[in-house]
């Protein structure tokens, strides 16, 4: 197969201006760009107006694509630790010193002596997640962390319970409702999360203009908020009681109606049982809605024909996470919009989806705590442990320490709780390596550091979101981009790393431990066609062969010929420069796409109705009077944007929110400084008083306290922000997913004069 911009690779010095078509890898919402280059630098990212599934939209970060490319800080050679000091290394060298230390230390303490952290930016790239999970077995530790546990971990925790697979997750068809609940979400501003919905404001717009609404429930009038018909704050960590009582209103009024899911559903009859001490009157409190206005949503939720509740980050970030998200679906379920059009529905994926492979209509269900954490004991959910154990398996002695650490496109000192407690404990381990673009907060503890070709240089293909989008489709993208000399692709640095943790070192060909690895996976799969899956693929390698086998043996594929009209990797890149391959809207795909073991779809699981006595039994404790939640900014996604200049620039936007009656109460001034406490950590922030909050919470923005030393930053530097993780409490999680509780934390909050800092306060006004 030839591809256009590959061909130009090879001509770097005397390239045309050239047009590429990238799909942008920044965030969930997977835009199509088009990018202009001219001799080998880009000139203008817009959005793509032919792609199939976003239609040109395109946001802030997407133009920043350019500014990460060449942003001088970001790694462009391997970097090794010498007498505690970085300083640049060949491959060939960073590889050395990774087989000279890592198998010695493996065979003195064993597997679990070892971890692995796996970061937001490794789900936009095809070759780490095609690739890590070979790294992960041959190291073939428990300690296997990631961000979802610092996110979605509840959303796919209650979805896999309820449908089978942690990907199944039941997404608003929002092209057809005419009536969208959303809570704890701001789609406006991120595009979506786990629901890939590129230029949400249009979408919700065209709703409203056929007569749809759009309620927001959220402590803070977020801009979702700002152009709903209806907005109504909720107390954070409040989303169980408030879902609850909607749940049992609608069994009191006799409301549910099962819809076209009625003969695949177990447990009603439980379920009404449960939740019958959540009456609105004794919920309304905890949740700071009224109990009327609790009726009247679940009453317009099942009164209208077409209708979904969507919920993310703030029901997920909470020690109720897990039932919240459960809850959510009970709803759609109940009022009968599960799998129905303009309700929610299921997104068909053209590789890679668990729930269109296997035997359709029936599965394994999914599991936890199949090992659980050495400390603490918190069960494993998705293979994972809890980010918030990691620092405690690194500090405890014993079996099963943890002393070599590998992190992949993680910054987990400044996303984690008590980042200021994980950072010591990375000082303590024997070994640290990192693929990674940036010597950041979390990676200057490293040893080695491997870094990644820039996004513009590589091949694309989205694994995961195909699986959450609003409408199927299938879309690649070729590298816009040459790599510089000598750099590898990622997942050809998996693989010599997976090579060296089998003993093989770093000097076998990459070529031929892909083939090897490819040859062992077809058999597994294909079985007696395995070489004729291998003969089919000639001429491909890495991810892009995994992609094609993927996509022919998908619901849309070609089955290696049987059906000439379906997908292969070819066409799909032949359709780059138009726009992708539309697969249509989503479609009702119950019962063949529910992997429980029943074959239908579990309301009841009995460790959510177990879980449930917990909300009743906290229904006792005090709420306290001020408590802080974190934000999602459209320039900034998480801790990695806040050195691209372009998004830099403007306003900060590290600023604390405050009502104006709590600045009143606080002595709290606009534009001045204040110490945020909880318990014995605190951080300075700047205030901003506004009445966008909900009195009795303030909100500040994750991601930022770029003020360590030792980061090479030196953008981000200059306006660091204040870190709310270093207030949170890395002990407090949801039980059943083990996802940090990252919002509704209790905090005091008081006016400090700038010439009042302590000697560790680096904040300042701006
Ligand atoms: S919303 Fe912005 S960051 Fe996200 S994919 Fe689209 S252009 Fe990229």
């Amino acid at each position: 197969m030839t591809w256009h911009a590959n061909t130009l690779m090879d001509h770097k010095d005397s390239m045309p201006d050239t047009t590429h078509y990238r799909i942008c890898p920044l965030c969930e919402a997977c835009c199509g760009l088009e990018i202009k280059v001219r001799d080998a630098q880009v000139i203008s990212i817009r959005g793509h107006a032919q792609d199939v599934f976003s239609a040109g939209y395109i946001c802030p970060k997407g133009v920043a694509l350019k500014d990460l490319h060449e942003d001088p800080d970001r790694l462009r050679t391997p970097m090794v630790k010498r007498d505690g000091v970085f300083v640049p290394a060949s491959w060939g060298e960073a590889f050395a010193e990774i087989e000279r230390r890592l198998p010695p230390l493996m065979a003195a303490h064993g597997r679990d002596a070892t971890a692995v952290v796996i970061g937001n930016p490794a789900a936009h790239k095809i070759g780490l997640l095609s690739y890590f999970p070979k790294l992960a077995r041959a190291l073939g530790t428990k300690n296997v962390f990631s961000a979802s546990t610092l996110d979605q971990m509840p959303k796919q925790l209650a979805s896999g319970l309820m449908f089978g697979h942690w990907l199944s997750v039941a997404l608003p068809d929002i092209a057809r409702t005419d009536f969208l609940l959303v809570i704890g979400a701001n789609p406006l501003v991120s595009n979506g999360c786990m629901w890939t919905v590129p230029d949400f404001r249009s979408k919700a717009k065209a709703m409203q203009a056929r007569g749809g609404k759009l309620v927001v429930i959220d402590p803070r009038r977020t801009e979702t908020a700002a152009i709903a018909d209806a907005h109504h704050f909720i107390r954070p960590g409040g989303d169980v009681f408030l879902l609850a009582a909607m749940v049992q209103s609608l069994f009191a009024e006799g409301l549910t109606s099962l819809g076209a899911v009625q003969e695949w559903v177990n447990g009603v009859d439980e379920v009404q049982q449960a939740v019958a001490p959540f009456t609105p009157e004794a919920m309304a409190g905890r949740c700071g809605l009224a109990a009327e206005t609790i009726r009247q949503l679940a009453r317009t939720l099942a009164h209208t024909g077409r209708a979904a509740v969507y919920a993310r980050i703030g029901t997920c970030t909470q020690e109720y996470g897990t039932l919240s998200s459960w809850l959510v679906d009970m709803l759609n379920v109940l009022t009968g919009h599960l799998d129905s059009p303009g309700g929610v529905l299921f997104a068909k994926s053209a590789a890679f989806a668990a729930n269109t492979s296997g035997k359709p209509g029936i599965g394994k269900g999914v599991a936890t705590g199949r090992h659980t954490a050495r400390v603490s004991g918190a069960p494993e959910v998705y293979g994972e442990l809890p980010m918030t154990c990691l620092a405690e398996e690194i500090e405890t002695p014993g079996v099963g320490q943890v002393r070599a650490l590998f992190t992949v496109a993680t910054n987990a000192v400044l996303s984690s709780p008590n980042g200021p407690r994980l950072a010591a404990a990375l000082d303590t381990l024997d070994f640290m390596v990192s693929l990674d673009i940036y010597i950041n907060e979390t990676t200057r503890h490293a040893d080695v550091i491997l870094p990644a070709p820039s996004s513009l240089e590589d091949f694309h293909y989205d694994v995961a979101f195909p699986q959450l989008s609003w409408r199927n489709h299938a879309r690649c993208s070729p590298p816009v981009l040459p790599r510089d000399l000598g750099q590898p692709e990622e997942w050809e640095t998996l693989l010599k790393l997976t090579a060296i943790v089998q003993g093989k070192g770093a000097s076998p060909a990459v070529k031929a431990l892909d083939d090897a690895q490819f040859a062992e996976d077809t058999q597994r799969l294909f079985g007696a066609h395995a070489q004729a899956v291998i003969d089919a693929t000639q001429g491909l390698h890495g991810p892009q062969r995994l992609l094609d086998v993927a996509l022919r043996s998908g619901p849309y594929g070609d089955g290696f010929g049987r059906k000439p009209e379906g997908l292969t990797l070819a066409k799909v890149m032949a359709a780059n420069a138009s726009g992708g391959i539309d697969l249509g809207e989503l479609q009702p795909r119950i019962p063949e796409m529910l992997r429980t073991p029943s074959g239908k779809i579990e309301l009841a699981p009995p460790s959510l109705l177990h879980d449930l006595q917990r909300p009743l039994v906290d229904l006792a404790r005090p709420m306290p009077d001020l408590v802080i939640i974190g934000r999602r900014d459209v320039r900034t996604n998480n801790s990695w944007m806040h050195n691209l200049p372009v998004l830099a620039k403007g306003p900060f936007r590290c600023t604390a929110l405050v009502h104006p009656t709590d600045a009143d109460r606080l002595g709290l001034q606009d534009g001045a400084l204040a110490r945020i406490a909880s318990g014995l950590r605190s951080v300075l922030a700047q205030v901003h008083v506004s009445d966008e909050m909900m009195p009795g919470v303030v909100s500040l923005p994750h991601g930022w306290g770029h003020d360590l030393p030792g980061a090479q930053l030196r953008l981000a530097v200059e306006r660091p922000g204040a870190n709310i993780n270093a207030l949170l409490d890395e002990q407090l999680r949801d039980p059943l997913s083990g996802n940090a509780v990252l919002g509704g934390v209790a905090i005091t909050m008081h006016a400090v004069n700038y010439c009042d800092r302590s000697s560790s306060d680096h904040q300042k006004p701006v």
